[in-house]
């Protein structure tokens, strides 16, 4: 691991302060407080009720698996989960918010304490640290685009279940902010906690930036952006937002509290508001939910039924397979490509060769269909008839090109194709005599001791053959031939 520098972090004489604050939403089928279906993408204001509409009357009631899953996620983080928390009333107005608050946590969360390793473009390997995880539920949503003029409200989504993780101010560079975004979704979709998916809002990003001189140990005036709609665009704004402090501070003035909202059409940031200070949002304990008790054995149970980790599994794939850090890395990112290796291994690949494969043609196919095409077993034969020499490399890409649409054996494409390589002593002798009596200059001047050209003569017969002939068989062939 590469500590700290000003130098690696600092940019035009100023060191960037990252701190993030991510929403997921829990993946559940009802919302947190009611038995509001969570679905998404349904007609507006279909998914509400009493309790959601924050009508007089209606009780909250917390969703036992929404808290199952913040605990998981917690758990996952290498948090403190708990035992006694305590849900808080957010106060404020805003159209999408029926209650005028939104349940959350405040001085007591559900979890503290955590860290993220994420790879840092310019410092290595490097944690985050988590200050905590709380729970809490979302608001609805304002439409600007359905009626002209006008502003709509879709409550569909008021009372979704939320974890908010807020991590410490450890990231130095927007670049960093996004390898850390990509780490803690590995982390929360090989959990099960959640979706994480920015394009249905599974997952949100607020980001406190501000600037100082690299060795001040006190923090700058931070700014906070919202609005962004993906990962790039993350880094995107916070791009922005550094160089208009950067600009700020250079020209002798200095820089406000703001919420910011990122543009991705222009790539600006423009402020919102003042930032309100917490204590304007007047928390205090819900009265309708009394404090939320886990008691240490749920807690334990959560933590024994965590799946093997993405860090853990890199490291694994290294130990017990041997591959390299960079193949383990991409077959770790996501549990289907860890389980479809694993299988394809299991069926008789040699790892490494399965790894290549899986980076090099499985892959792509995959993300773009989301299933594998090709089984592990079907894989594996033909990774062994590489091996063999029944197949070339070459080849056996063309026939993984077949395999993807047609359910046939590799040995039966192969044929099919005429791909199976001639490893027949006396085709391949018949093939290196015409070889030679075509060449006979070359053949005089190897036999005068131009050894180098043995590569031409492989490369000739292989051209004759249609790259039928097996390499290795050729050779000795050759060889013999070539004797004085
Ligand atoms: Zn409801």
């Amino acid at each position: 691991m590469t500590p700290a520098t000003s130098a690696t972090c600092a940019t035009g004489g100023w060191e960037t302060v990252i701190g993030l604050e991510v929403h997921v939403q829990l993946r559940t089928r009802s919302k947190m407080f009611c038995g509001c279906p969570t679905s998404f993408g349904d007609p507006p204001n279909t998914n509400v009720c009493p309790v959601c509409l924050g009508l007089p009357g209606a009780l909250p009631v917390p969703n036992a698996e929404a808290i199952r899953l913040a605990v998981r996620g917690a758990l996952a983080l290498g948090g403190t989960v708990h035992e006694t928390s305590v849900f808080a009333r957010k106060n404020y107005f805003y159209p999408d918010l029926p209650k005028g608050y939104q349940i959350s946590q405040f001085d007591r969360p559900l979890s503290t304490g955590g860290a993220v390793w994420f790879q840092s473009p310019e410092r290595g390997r490097m944690p985050v640290s988590i200050t905590r995880l709380h729970v809490e539920e979302d608001a609805g949503k304002s439409l600007h685009d359905r009626i002209p003029g006008k502003t709509a409200v879709d409550l569909n989504r008021a009372g979704v279940p939320l974890a908010e993780i807020v991590s410490g101010p450890d990231l130095r560079s927007p670049a960093e902010a996004r390898e850390y975004l990509k780490a803690l979704r590995q982390l929360l979709v090989y959990a099960g906690v959640s979706e994480c998916s920015m394009e249905q809002g599974s997952l949100r990003v607020d980001a406190n930036i501000s600037i100082r001189r690299p060795g001040d140990p006190k923090l700058g005036v931070k700014a906070e952006v919202k609005n962004m709609n993906s990962f790039a665009n993350v880094e995107r704004a916070l791009v922005a937002e550094r160089e208009r402090q950067v600009g700020l501070l250079e020209s002798g003035r200095r820089v406000q509290q703001v919420t910011l909202l990122f543009n991705a059409a222009t790539g600006e940031v423009r402020p919102l508001r003042s930032k309100e200070e917490s204590h304007d949002y007047r928390y205090f304990p819900d009265p309708d939910l009394p404090p939320l008790v886990l008691d240490a054995a749920f807690i334990a149970e959560q933590q024994a039924a965590l799946p093997e980790l993405p860090d853990a599994v890199r490291a694994r794939l290294v130990a017990q397979h041997g591959l390299p850090d960079y193949h383990a890395g991409v077959v770790a990112s996501e549990r289907p490509l860890v389980e479809y290796f694993e299988a394809t291994v299991s069926a008789g690949a040699e790892p490494k060769a399965a790894a290549d494969w899986l980076l090099e043609s499985v892959l792509t196919p995959w993300n773009e269909s989301g299933r594998f095409a090709v089984e592990p077993a079907r894989l594996a034969t033909l990774i062994g008839m590489v091996r063999s020499g029944a197949v070339s490399r070459q080849a056996a890409k063309a026939i993984f090109g077949e395999m993807l649409g047609s359910a046939d054996a590799p040995v039966a494409i192969a044929a099919r194709l005429g791909l199976v390589q001639v490893r027949d002593a006396g085709t391949l002798t018949g093939w290196v005599e015409e070889v030679l009596a075509a060449h006979p200059d070359e053949v005089a001047r190897y036999r005068g001791g131009e050894q180098k050209l043995m590569g031409f003569f492989v490369g000739q017969v292989m051209k004759k053959s249609a790259g039928k002939a097996d390499p290795k068989g050729v050779q000795p062939v050759l060889a013999e031939k070539l004797k004085p």
